[in-house]
């Protein structure tokens, strides 16, 4: 039947067909489908109090019947804004039953309780399936003005309404939870209008903590003018302090350097690493090997020079007849920068300013070690020894003497050589790193 033939009765409807068996009604042309969307919408506007609801739903759906598929979509539609507007009263009636039901013991039994509430609209059977799952394991009714939800442990059922008189005022959590209320109370985020908006005036008589609020509100501003002349509090420090640094003179030994580094602070790096490594070989060593920075493995054991890159160092090494145990390695930076990426730290190189922050270490070592001669591995490392403006690929493989007497030599760095494509590229490098260092071994006594 057209919607314009069919008159409803708002709530005084007792049922849609009078009671009526649907086989028995004139034959109705093929139903129409409807989207779940539809039925949704259908669910949440059926619980509004609006007369016209069953008006407006039965127009959406002939005209839907009459061809309209897409009506749902068309949001300026009168109906269909209508309907929305309904929906969302419905929605945040449901919302606000949910957050402010509050239950209250029944004196003289165990474990039951009734809650008093008064929604907006028709929820009561929307919103009772949330609480079963919610307090599945107590025997529960919640009261309104226009029906009752009891949970027994195991079944809903659902009755006629009732009065507030049904359910108990109070009961001994009640003030326990005004109590709390009041301590975590925070006048300084007061905010009486998101207040009200969040917790509408309506709803203030299920609430206990709401006895609170007119005086809560009152005393807000005392309270933080308090707050505010009380002396501040300083935040607990999550990092430990530094210990101070020792204060080095030339007497003192590289262990005493050693031991100063190890609590440095003088850049970021010391915070995500793990330790110092500092050098390590004979304070009276006649070489310094010395390369960038520390990697992964170096940060972990506290020792230069034991990871990939160190294992292909000491077979080059080997080969050229030179005893590690006679050399002094050590890096220009002393703490290990990295990227996390998931599980892994991704070599990153120092800034220029953490390399000048580093450099009292090094010449402490170097002034301590006074060695003759200084192999630099890789860029960084010549560059901090040879100058700014050392072009490493052009300039490696030469002795240059140093100011203070001692010869220093560049070369690749071994984590260069093996990051080149296995195969040619590889072995190329290698051959050069080899070449250079074949140098150092010429330069030694035999
Ligand atoms: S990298 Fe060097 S300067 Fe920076 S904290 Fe470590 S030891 Fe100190």
């Amino acid at each position: 039947m057209p919607p314009e033939t069919v008159e409803w009765n708002g709530d005084a409807q007792g049922s849609l067909i009078g009671g009526q068996d649907v086989a028995a009604l004139p034959a109705v042309r093929e139903a129409p489908r409807v989207s779940s969307d539809f039925m949704a919408l259908a669910n949440a506007v059926l619980c509004h109090r609006d007369p016209q609801r069953h008006a407006l739903l039965y127009r959406l759906l002939w005209r839907m019947g009459q061809g309209e598929r897409g009506l749902l979509d068309h949001a300026t539609d009168a109906d269909v804004h209508r309907a929305e507007v309904l929906a969302k009263s419905v929605r945040r009636d449901t919302h606000k039953m949910k957050a402010f039901v509050r239950f209250r013991e029944v004196p003289g039994e165990t474990e039951a309780f009734v809650a008093w509430f008064e929604p907006e609209h028709y929820i009561v059977d929307r919103v009772a399936p949330f609480f079963a799952r919610r307090f599945a394991g107590m025997r529960w009714a919640i009261l309104t003005p226009y029906r009752s939800a009891h949970w027994d442990g195991h079944a809903l059922a659902f009755g006629p309404g009732g009065v507030r008189a049904d359910a108990p005022e109070d009961d001994a959590r009640e003030s326990l939870w005004r109590t709390y209320y009041a301590n975590i109370f925070n006048p300084a985020r007061l905010n009486p209008t998101m207040m009200r908006s969040e917790m509408p005036q309506k709803y203030w008589k299920h609430l206990p903590e709401t006895q609170l609020l007119p005086e809560l509100i009152q005393n807000a501003g005392a309270r933080v003018r308090e707050m505010a002349e009380r002396a501040p509090e300083l935040p607990r420090r999550r990092i430990p302090e530094a210990p101070a640094e020792p204060v080095l003179t030339a007497d003192d030994s590289l262990d005493a350097v050693r031991a100063a580094a190890a609590a440095c602070r003088r850049c970021e790096l010391w915070q995500p690493a793990t330790r110092t490594v500092f050098g390590e070989g004979p304070d009276d060593a006649r070489v310094v090997l010395m390369g960038e920075q520390p990697g992964d493995e170096e940060d972990l054991s506290g020792r230069p020079f034991v990871g990939p890159a160190g294992k292909l160092l000491d077979r080059v090494l080997a080969e050229l007849g030179i005893d590690r145990r006679t050399l002094y390695l050590t890096n220009a930076v002393k703490h290990f920068r990295f990227e996390q990426r998931g599980k892994r730290r991704l070599h990153r190189n120092p800034t220029s300013t953490q390399v000048q922050a580093c450099r009292p270490w090094l010449q402490q070592e170097l002034a301590r070690i006074d060695p003759q001669l200084i192999v630099c591995l890789g860029a960084n490392a010549a560059r901090t020894v040879l100058g700014g403006d050392f072009q490493l690929m052009a300039q490696r493989g030469q002795w240059r003497v140093m100011a203070e007497g001692a010869r220093a030599l560049a070369t690749l760095h071994p984590s260069w050589v093996l990051r080149q494509p296995e195969g040619e590229a590889r072995q190329a490098a290698l051959a050069l790193f080899k070449n250079d260092l074949a140098l150092l071994a010429a330069a030694l006594p035999q």
